[in-house]
């Protein structure tokens, strides 16, 4: 199946620019501690919809953006940055040359607010990442997901075809929840979507087999024992 040319985030976005369409003007938090505030009714509402799902309200994220613009931000999370791309460097030790990520982009776009994805040799994260949780558990698995998508690129055709066949089976079986890899936002029941495509199912359990070894075990632990030869066919895809 073709790539698309941008990895959907982990938390989809663009669903979300369609809700809000014809809907931005701009309000003013007038909150005293939100004084500088300016935000527009679709980033609110867009921010909104992730209420369960970060650890400060949507204001907070808007102050967030506002006291942090680019230059501040890389002070304030230099040592953080600093391990990104050692982590990037890492994980292109695992890849062919002609796949792996030269260029490492920091968004600070609200626009971009929680996405994360590839475009050729470039990665991009938006910065909300660094400034909603200052966390490397959190960074290691969001890149660990990305090099899941470099390493299903490179799979033969044969791997592919695996791949989707395990897929449908796991769509079959209603079995796709298993692999939300969901730490980056300290709820599995919203992170990673490996519904939408192999290449999301490979990306997940990639990131899962590697950093929550335990936590993906006690899943299976409830699962009918008739689907674990197929769980277990999913994690041989990755581990390889
Ligand atoms: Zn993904």
């Amino acid at each position: 199946m073709p790539m698309p040319v941008r990895t959907p985030s982990h938390l989809i976005v663009a669903a979300l620019f369609l809700l809000c369409a014809g809907c931005a003007s701009t309000v003013v938090d007038s909150s005293p501690a939100h004084d500088r505030v300016r935000v527009t009714i679709s980033q609110r509402a867009q921010i909104e919809l992730y209420d369960s799902l970060i650890p400060v309200p949507p204001d907070s994220v808007m102050a967030l953006y506002n006291e942090c613009p680019p230059d501040e931000f890389h002070k304030r999370y230099r040592q953080l940055t600093e391990f990104v791309t050692a982590l990037i460097d890492s994980f292109n030790q695992t890849v062919g040359s002609s796949y792996a990520i030269d260029t490492l982009h920091i968004s600070h776009s609200i626009e971009n607010f929680a996405e994360a994805g590839q475009s050729g040799k470039t990665l991009f994260i938006s910065s909300s990442y660094f400034m909603l949780f200052n966390n490397r558990g959190i960074l290691r698995s969001l890149l660990t997901h990305e090099f899941g998508h470099v390493h299903y690129r490179m799979l033969d055709s044969a791997s592919l075809g695996h791949a989707a066949r395990l897929w449908d089976r796991l769509k079959e079986t209603a079995l796709f929840y298993l692999f939300r890899d969901g730490e980056y936002s300290g709820n599995a029941r919203f992170g990673g979507h490996p519904e939408d495509h192999p290449s999301e199912l490979f990306a997940s359990a990639y990131n899962l087999v590697r950093n929550r070894p335990e936590e993906l075990h006690v899943r299976f632990t409830y699962v009918s024992s008739v689907h674990k030869p197929l769980l277990q066919e999913v994690i041989a895809l990755v581990a390889d």
